[in-house]
């Protein structure tokens, strides 16, 4: 069975644990060390057992304990060559072996797992989302989302579990403390996704086969857990589209781990 589960997602920290067979992947580490492990424990993961760390880039929230877990477990952290450039002196000593480098839009297999990287847009060097396979099914996380791209459209379609962002609300966000040319960065293209931009999508994720959608990296500043979860919802029911009959529907918590979610 393809496990997903998460450590926890928010704006000030992501990590994502998924498993098929034998095979352990992390995705993002951007969580302290201790707090990884003892949420990968709680879930009773082999931590002795993952086969390596992948970086959607290179931003602290998703790679502040990337180093640690790479040394004290001795697994490979895997990212592209721009995000490596970007993120290689915030990791401190890192086995020469341990770096591995793949390139975007290609399948790689690890173990039991097929992973594809694949470019989003948002402002950091190379970003990227992932597909996960296991022999029949897909999981795609897709998070720090500017915008819904074609080419987030092609690679989300089909996935029968999507990790999806929804990050702020634009009320809060405009009434909210962070300084304009901020409030302009998370607006933007390249910045992160609204909890109205992910509603909308939500539905065309739904029409295109998907079953179970979890809204993830929330701000702590901009964003409620409720907020987030009514306004796919509404968007949801405008379009017919009823949560626990036509698809489950959850919000990723930025604190506590989540539930094991099988395929
Ligand atoms: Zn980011
Ligand atoms: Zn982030």
């Amino acid at each position: 069975m393809l496990k997903y589960c998460s450590v926890g997602s928010g704006s000030s920290g992501n990590c994502h644990f998924v498993s098929y067979k034998d095979t352990n992947l992390l995705i993002d580490a951007g969580l302290s060390g201790k707090r990884i492990i003892t949420g990968l424990n709680d879930i009773d993961a082999e931590i002795d057992k993952i086969n390596g760390i992948f970086i959607t880039h290179e931003h602290s929230d998703h790679i502040k304990g990337a180093g640690i877990l790479s040394r004290k477990l001795d697994i490979p952290i895997f990212a592209n060559v721009k995000t490596w450039c970007a993120m290689k002196d915030k990791l401190g000593n890192i086995k020469e072996e341990h770096m591995k480098v793949f390139e975007n839009d290609k399948t790689y297999s690890i173990g039991d797992l097929g992973i594809k990287p694949f470019s989003i847009p948002h402002d950091s060097s190379d970003a990227v989302g992932y597909n996960l396979f296991s022999d029949k099914e897909k999981i795609s996380i897709a998070t720090d989302i500017g915008c819904i791209t074609d080419n987030i459209r092609k690679n989300l379609y089909d996935s029968k579990l999507v990790i999806l962002e929804s990050n702020y609300d634009p009320n809060m966000l405009m009434m909210g403390s962070y300084t304009y040319s901020l409030k302009r960065r998370v607006m933007s293209d390249c910045g992160h996704l609204s909890n109205e931009e992910a509603a909308k999508f939500c539905v065309d994720l739904i029409n295109e086969g998907t079953e179970s959608i979890l809204l993830a990296h929330l701000s702590r500043e901009n964003n409620f857990p409720d907020l987030a979860f009514a306004t796919s919802k509404n968007v949801l029911a405008n379009n017919n589209m009823i949560i626990g009959k036509d698809l489950n529907l959850e919000v990723l918590s930025r604190d506590k781990v989540s539930k094991n979610y099988g395929l």
